[in-house]
This record gives structure tokens, sequence and C-alpha cells, in this order.
């Protein structure tokens, strides 16, 4: 019999279709998946005997979080002050190009453990050295959807073969936890040859592509010198928008864009705080949200924000646009936490982001019984929405559950030896550092 969990007394957080919400609340694991969530009444027909019982009096329970876009990352906090060119020219592409299968390894240890411990479970990763990355992912238990960062042979970073090889060899990897995409790094490193062979490789293989698209007025420049056309306007003639498509940041679109990812039924990661810290400017979420685009939520790397936590990525989210637009109607909270969960699942193809009867078992409980939740009105869901989205930080999260595993309960994690891990990624930096080798142009910057 398929092990099972059942989780009481709970505030049930569902984002189902109804948006449910239940204050005496059950959900019921057995193996990968959720087999009842609602009311206490939910778990009475389960045979408790040999079920693993989580009484989770004064926790919110609530679908895991989705990161969309995501990039293992190595360098956090090294070169801080440079906007985007530069730091990818003088810090990010030397650093990812010397990175070895260990590095890479220990470095995903590190990032999936701030992500898990703040409450995500599903990251969509773009970096390197994949089978180590799948590696990490298996080991750790966290859902991981790994791209290339594909781009023309020149830069010396990853290739569609390499990216082909990759999904060879881990797709479906850990009970079908690993999925390989193709990823694209963006059009300044790219032809147009490039771009179309990353359609024509991800219609063969079935699987979708992840890529930055419009992400600074610096790229969309490019782009036009380059192609004669807007990134999108590009990509979208080269057959690399479409439903299995992700698009990270989309901060400069269009209003002929916005209408080209409506056509192609492209998703849209939005990541406010990356886009912030570099300088790029705010997303026109607004409209795209008017044109009925599917938004998810995305931290983007460590070394572009300096935090995994997805709960300051919700808050951004919506303080950013009322801020600049100078409207508080904006991005109200229960919209916020459904783009940090269904929608990414989504935009992914998952059979996640939801706590219902049938999907799989990616749960977080949150700690209620603290500041960040004081005061809270008893049978207001509005309350709870609130405050998952403007008090709430990473470190609220108790228990991370995926794919019916308990990755972390009470904070302490049950897969890893999590001082060990930040020995290693240590340790691995500094290598790194040492093997890097920066071009001279951006040599002193
Ligand atoms: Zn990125």
């Amino acid at each position: 019999m398929a092990s099972r969990i059942i989780i009481e007394n709970a505030i049930v957080v569902t984002m189902n279709d109804e948006d449910e919400v239940f204050f005496d609340g059950a959900v019921v694991v057995e193996g990968d998946r959720i087999v009842a969530a609602g009311d206490a009444s939910v778990a009475s027909s389960y045979d408790r005997a040999d079920a693993r019982i989580i009484d989770a009096s004064g926790m919110a329970a609530l679908p895991g979080l989705v990161d969309l876009h995501y990039h293992t990352a190595l360098g956090k906090g090294w070169s801080d002050h440079l906007p985007l060119w530069e730091y990818l020219q003088s810090c990010w592409y030397p650093m990812i190009r010397a990175l070895d299968p260990e590095a890479a390894y220990w470095a995903a240890m590190a990032s999936y453990s701030e992500s898990l411990r703040s409450g995500t479970t599903t990251v969509n990763d773009m970096y390197r050295q994949l089978p180590a990355l799948a590696r990490a992912a298996g080991d750790i238990g966290i859902r991981a959807v790994l791209s290339n960062d594909v781009a023309d042979d020149e830069h010396d970073l990853d290739t569609l073969a390499d990216n082909e090889a990759a999904f060879k060899e881990v797709h479906g990897a850990s009970d079908g936890r690993v999925e390989v995409l193709i990823g694209i790094e963006w059009l300044p490193l790219a032809s147009g040859a490039l771009l179309r062979g990353a359609r024509d490789l991800a219609n063969e293989l079935g699987t979708g592509i992840h890529i930055h698209l419009n992400e600074s007025l610096s790229e969309v420049e490019i782009s036009k010198e380059k192609f004669g056309r807007r990134p999108t306007e590009f990509a979208y003639d080269c057959g690399i928008l479409g439903p299995d498509c992700i698009a990270a940041h989309c901060v400069w679109l269009s209003d002929a864009e916005i209408a080209l990812m409506r056509e192609t039924g492209t998703h849209i990661s939005h990541n406010p705080t990356s886009n912030a810290k570099l300088g790029n400017g705010v997303a026109r979420v607004p409209e795209m949200l008017a044109a009925g685009l599917n938004i998810g939520l995305g931290h983007d790397a460590a070394e572009c924000n300096n935090s995994r936590d997805m709960f300051q990525v919700m808050k951004w989210s919506s303080l950013v646009h009322r801020a600049t637009r100078v409207d508080a109607s904006l991005q109200q909270a229960p919209d916020v936490l459904r783009m940090a969960t269904r929608n990414g699942s989504l935009a992914l193809g998952h059979d996640t982001g939801e706590l219902s009867a049938g999907k799989l078992a990616d749960v977080i409980l949150v700690d209620l019984k603290s500041q960040f939740f004081t005061p809270l009105m008893p049978m207001s869901k509005e309350h709870i929405y609130s405050h998952l989205v403007f008090s709430a930080e990473g470190s609220c999260v108790d228990t991370t559950i995926v794919n019916g595993q308990i990755v972390m309960e009470g904070r302490q994690f049950t897969t890893i030896d999590e001082a060990e891990v930040l020995a290693r990624a240590n340790e691995c930096f500094r290598e790194v550092i040492d093997r890097m080798v920066v071009p001279a142009e951006y040599a002193n910057l």
C-alpha cells in the first residue's frame, strides 16, 4: 500500500476553482497524490493505523510555491553593483563557463535548499551541467524543470546538442520529478537559425521552451539592430512562442508583442525583484492580465535578487504595480497567491498548484503562530490571503512536502545534511572564482 500522510487541524487554503478555504481542514496524501482535501471530515474514512499523522494546529496548508523563472546560483552577492549587460559579461558568463559538474551539484543543492526552506516545491531552472542538477534535485527532493543555457557557439555556453543530450539522459528522472525543456539564454546571444533549431528540437523531443524575452531596453535595441524586429516579434517569427513556452521577464513588451503572446498562448514569468534590482524596469502586468495572459512568478537568480524567497516576490509583484500606477486596486492578495501556485503550475503543464483530490502532493505548512499573522480574524479567508502575501516570509514555512515526500519538517531537512551542503557550496564558489576568466574589457568594473 502507498504510504499515507494525514495532515489535520490545518487551515486548508486549496486554491481550487471555487477558491475554498477550510478553517478546520485536513489533507490526505497517499503515495505521490493528494486523495482528499477539505474539512476535518474528509480524513475520517482513512485508516490512521499506518498513516503518518501531522498535527497542523495553528498552521495553514497551501500548495507548494512554483518558482517559474529560476537559475541555480553560486555567486550570490558578488559584483552586485552592476547593470545587467556588464554583470553578465564580467560575472555571470565567466562564472558559468568555469562550472564543473561538482560545482553545479553543490550550487544546486544550496539553491534548492533555500527554496524548499521558503516553501518553493517546483523550480523552472535554466542553468548548465543538467545531469548534476538532476542528481541534486533527486537527492534533496525538489520538483525541478531543467533547461540549458543555450547560445550561439561563439559565446562558449551550451548548445542545442547539449540540451538534447541532457533531455535524453535525465528527462523523467526521480519518478518524473525531473523534466528537461529547451533553454535559450536570450536574443543578443542567438541567431535566427538557433531559435528555429530550438523550436524544431523541442517539437522533436515533445518538450517545451524556456527563454528570456524583453528583459531590458538594451536587449530590445540589440534585437532591433540585429534582426530589425523587437525580441518577442522575432521569437514569434522563429516559432519559439506557444503554449509550451515560458517567456521570462517581458518587461518591455509593446502592445503588438502582448498580442503575440496572447495569440500563441505563451506563458509569462514575472520577476519584479530581479527587474528592480538590475534597473530593468517594471513589467506591464496590468496590460498583460487584461489581454488574458497566464502569468506566474519567479525570483530569477540569487545573483540578481539575493533571495530565493517567493514570499518576497509575491509582495513585490503587488506593491511595485500599485506604486508605479498609483492604484491600490491592483494585484490583490488572492490573485498574487494564485500566480505563485496555480499559474506557475499551468505554465509548466503540471498537476500541482492546488490542494485537491487527484493532484500531486506538493504541500507546504505555514506556521501562523507568530507576529507575522497577528492579529488573525478567525474564519476570514481575506485575512489569511492578506497575511500570506503582504506579511509572511519564507521563514514562516514549517513543513515542505514534495511528491508526497516530507522534505522538511519543523524547519529540519529530512533528505540532506544542510551544514555539509553550505560548506561544499562555499568551497565550490571559491574554486570557480579561481578558475573563471573575465574578458579584459570587463575586468575592472
Ligand atoms: Zn533569468
